[in-house]
């Protein structure tokens, strides 16, 4: 199974879509905004500056980012593929993580590009809801996406939390940081060959068929 790549402005659906993947193929969502939040509980050496960086809507330090992320790709549940979420974010992390690859001589994967509308992001982000235990996320204004009780998380039925930087103002900063330094990366895996497309002002159904069927199509 190739690795995937998840790029997507926020409040695109990308972790959601990780989440359903990692269901139907077995294989780990990795999200780094995830490993940055639980090393904020357990690092206390590297905790302000992703607490500083995340509040306001910046990129936390490459290197404590990557750091995280090797020590998670390196666990063996990851030997048979894995869902990237939030990484790269920018050209320094995609050649980073490149340069990672080459060294364990695995191939990059594909990296698919689930687009939205800044105006629906920050329409979403406003009624988002999060489990802080397993990641997956909820949405009040969207009856499919809605918690089945209230406030508790569906699978593990932990008490849901609103993320302090899913706010307008902070979006307006995760918009901008992704147009500046995220959005070079579609053109630096388009032009490696493995970059696809998907639209995420779909129903989310429709966008997992249609990631499905890119992966199937991928690993031919
Ligand atoms: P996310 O959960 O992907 O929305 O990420 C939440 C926040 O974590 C981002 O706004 C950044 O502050 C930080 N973050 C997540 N992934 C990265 C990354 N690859 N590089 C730098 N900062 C990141």
């Amino acid at each position: 199974m190739k690795d995937i790549i998840l790029i997507a402005p926020p409040a695109a659906g990308k972790g959601t879509q990780a989440k359903l993947l990692e269901e139907k193929y077995s294989i780990p969502h990795i999200s780094t905004g995830d490993l940055l939040r639980d090393a904020i509980n357990i690092d206390s050496e590297i905790a302000d500056e992703i607490t500083k960086k995340i509040s306001k809507g910046e990129f936390v330090n490459d290197e404590i980012v990557l750091d995280l992320l090797i020590k998670r790709l390196e666990m063996s549940d990851c030997d048979d593929g894995y869902i990237l979420d939030g990484f790269p974010r920018n050209l320094k992390q995609a050649e980073l993580y490149n340069n990672y690859l080459k060294s364990k001589n695995k191939d990059l994967g594909i990296a698919i590009l689930i687009n939205l509308d800044k105006k629906i992001g920050k329409q979403r982000i406003s009624t988002r809801l999060s489990c802080p235990n397993c990641g997956r996320i909820y949405n009040l204004n969207d009856e499919k996406l809605q918690p089945k009780e209230e406030n508790k998380c569906d699978l593990c039925n932990s008490l849901l939390i609103k993320r302090s930087d899913d706010n307008a103002e902070v979006y307006e900063n995760r918009f901008n940081k992704y147009i500046i330094d995220t959005e070079p990366i579609i053109n630096y895996y388009r032009n490696k060959g493995i970059l696809k497309i998907v639209d995420g002002n779909q129903d989310k159904n429709i966008i997992h068929q249609q990631l499905i069927e890119i992966i199937k199509i991928s690993n031919r």
